[in-house]
């Protein structure tokens, strides 16, 4: 069997910097400080300060991160939030827990929700749009907030996989009224467990969040409002601190790795994904469009090669989202991109070898299925 090249490899990350992530989880366990505390408090400043937000609340995570946002700029029930076809459940989910309806628009060659589709989409419930920076590539959020002032509507954006992708060196999370992270463990910036923010440049919507992520006290036992307990631990928060320092470096190799993948399959005649701009783009993900890609993944299984979807069957073909009675052939864009995309390794340690190796399985099943030039 060939050495086994993940997908993410976390291992290797936590080995190149065990020493300092050791001691700030020390540090979080010498001063039994595990909730909220000091080390929360500085990183979510110093969060707020690498997006260049005036507020950040650590949350539970991203999924809860999407829920508060939506509570804080009140949408519930009845209202309709807008977001792309192709994007993580979690988008739905927490729309859905807010008691709002997800209504989806398309997407379009760079995976990201269509700017030009979305006011078609428009009704008079809609109160809230949610563009999602798939993939790792900043999505227009500034015409997107343009319609959304037209149409007096809120807007949330999902930075989830995007920790760091700028738009004219601003980084995305700030344009919109919130921006959501999650530090999902295998994201650009994650934690050893479940994390995620909201970054806000409104005080009055980040004093609602930081009320309702924790119990909705303004102090112990003075509740102003029935909030929930979605906080991000202490021991998370260390972790992150770290890691914050080598984000912009990590988000630099991803780069350097998506131009060397970029090369290889060029040369194979495989179109390499769509990228507006290199500050714009932090690829959490590289993602490629191949025929017969399902045996193309069996390939890499005998590679000893992990691969992935992001994502196998979209939202709306869901048997939990069933009841939005959207058939099959509804977002004919996302829906033929579910069967032909394959996210290939990607992470900041991967090596030019181990980039070759990818590239020489798909070189190998494009001479097989016939379709290589
Ligand atoms: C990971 C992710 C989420 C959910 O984050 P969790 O921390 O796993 O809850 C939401 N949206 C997108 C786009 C994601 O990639």
């Amino acid at each position: 069997m060939p050495e086994r090249l993940p997908f993410v490899d976390l291992r290797m990350q936590y080995r190149n910097h065990a020493d300092e992530l050791q001691r700030a989880i020390d540090g979080v366990l010498e001063s039994a400080a595990f909730i909220l505390g000091p080390e929360v408090t500085a990183f979510e400043e110093e969060f707020a300060r690498f997006i260049g937000a005036r507020h950040c609340i650590g949350v539970g995570s991203g999924t809860a991160a999407l829920r508060v946002a939506l509570l804080a700029l009140g949408i519930g029930p009845g209202d309709e939030v807008l977001m792309p076809a192709n994007t993580y459940i979690a988008c739905a989910l927490a729309t859905s827990q807010v008691g709002a309806v997800p209504k989806f628009v398309d997407v379009g060659d760079d995976y990201l929700m269509r700017v030009d589709e979305i006011e078609s989409a428009l009704t008079p419930k809609t109160k809230a749009i949610m563009p999602v920076h798939l993939y790792g590539q900043a999505a227009d959020v500034e015409a997107i907030v343009s319609i959304a002032r037209r149409h007096g509507l809120a807007v949330i954006e999902d930075a989830s996989q995007a920790h760091g992708a700028r738009i004219l060196s601003r980084c995305v999370g700030s344009f919109a009224d919130v921006g959501c992270f999650s530090f999902y463990p295998g994201k650009n910036l994650g934690a050893y467990g479940d994390g995620g923010a909201i970054v806000t440049n409104d005080p009055e919507v980040a004093e609602r969040i930081r009320l309702y992520h924790d119990f909705g006290q303004s102090k112990k036992y003075e509740h102003l409002l029935k909030g929930d307990n979605c906080r991000l631990d202490s021991i998370q928060a260390a972790v992150l601190r770290v890691k914050l320092v080598h984000l912009e470096r990590w988000n630099a190799q991803r780069l350097a790795a998506a131009r060397r993948y970029d090369g290889l399959i060029k040369a194979l005649g495989v179109a390499p994904p769509v990228r507006h701009a290199d500050e714009g783009h932090v690829y959490h993900l590289y993602v490629i469009e191949v025929p017969d890609r399902d045996s193309l993944i069996e390939r890499y299984r005998e590679a000893n090669i992990e691969v992935g979807i992001h994502y196998p069957v979209p939202i709306h073909l869901q048997r939990a989202y069933g009841d939005l009675q959207l058939p099959q052939g509804s977002f004919p864009r996302t829906e033929d991109a579910a069967r032909r995309i394959i996210s290939l390794p990607m992470f900041p340690e991967i090596t030019p070898a181990q980039i070759e190796r990818v590239a020489e399985v798909l070189k190998v099943h494009l001479e097989r299925t016939g379709v290589r030039a």
